[in-house]
């Protein structure tokens, strides 16, 4: 059975949890090195990327995550997990962090706030013709894109989901709704 984390350090850790034990995998909370060795693919779930990012060093998990996602573990990251994912953060706290796993930059907050929060139906054609029912919650935006990475949708000309091999990183919610396939595609990247 396929053994999967979410990042449980803060933010919307059970609804992942669920969508992933419905899929059929083992799915774990993780908050420590330990916990991380024994998975073998992760979710970073939204939530405030700063705080994350704070509690995965004072837990000694930042270098233990950035190794692994370097090592090739496929990975989820949604809203603030695409956040810790983005090689470069525009707009970061201070002192704010990344793990890193994506050449891409990611500008945090994008939306303002008078956008605050909205759905959007999002369509990434790599997992289907029908759109994503997509929540987007002090969503981040991505501003540009290396050479390794793809894009799997845009919402309204701005890029909000991208991949590169196992590593997937999507501007919003997918999960709120009860949307697995972005979830299935993760299992699928795990060899
Ligand atoms: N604005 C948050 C951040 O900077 C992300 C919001 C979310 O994950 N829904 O981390």
């Amino acid at each position: 059975m396929t053994r999967v984390g979410v990042l449980a350090l803060q933010g919307d850790v059970r609804e992942h949890l669920a969508v992933l034990a419905s899929l059929g995998a083992q799915a774990m909370p993780v908050r420590s090195a330990a916990q991380l060795d024994a998975v073998d693919a992760l979710v970073i779930p939204g939530g405030e990327s700063s705080v994350i990012d704070r509690l995965s060093g004072i837990l000694g998990v930042r270098e233990p995550l950035r190794e692994r996602i370097a090592g090739g573990m496929p990975v989820l990251g949604t809203c603030a997990g695409l956040i810790l994912l983005a090689d470069r953060i525009l707009d970061a706290a201070p002192g704010q962090r990344t793990l890193g796993g994506l050449d891409v930059t990611v500008r945090r907050n994008a939306y303002g706030r008078q956008l605050d929060s909205f759905e959007a139906a999002v369509v990434l054609p790599a997992i289907g013709a029908e759109p994503v029912a997509a929540s987007f919650i002090r969503a981040p935006v991505v501003e540009e894109v290396g050479a390794s990475v793809t894009v799997l949708g845009e919402h309204e000309g701005r890029i909000v989901a991208v991949e590169r091999d196992g590593v997937i990183g999507v501007a919003f919610h997918p999960e709120l709704h009860g949307d697995d396939r972005l979830h299935r595609r993760l299992l699928e990247r795990v060899g």
